[in-house]
């Protein structure tokens, strides 16, 4: 189980969830190289802890436990799980 992050961060962007998460597990961060080529964050499900932490800092609520994701949401599941498969770990 994990959190994920849905199609309201498209667009909006804002990075207040990244600042937060204790884990660092929401890329790609304003400072990595690809920030510009995403159209969302996204949150790397191996090492989320739940913590929950995110979901009350994003001001267009995209955040949500995966148990929880809207039936329409459930492609962001594979969505955010597939920016780590061809990011692996932090990029540079
Ligand atoms: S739930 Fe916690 S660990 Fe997971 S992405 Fe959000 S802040 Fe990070
Ligand atoms: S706080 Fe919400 S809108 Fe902002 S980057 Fe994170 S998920 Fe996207």
């Amino acid at each position: 189980m994990a959190y994920v992050i849905a199609k309201p961060c498209i667009g909006v962007k804002d990075t207040a969830c990244v600042v937060v998460c204790p884990v660092d597990v929401i890329h790609p961060t304003a400072d990595e190289r690809n920030f510009n080529e995403v159209d969302q964050l996204f949150i790397d499900g191996r090492d989320c802890t739940c913590c929950g932490l995110c979901v009350g800092e994003c001001p267009v609520s995209a955040i949500f436990n995966e148990d929880e994701l809207p039936v329409d949401s459930q492609s962001f599941i594979e969505k955010n799980a597939a920016y780590y498969k061809d990011h692996p770990k932090i990029a540079p």
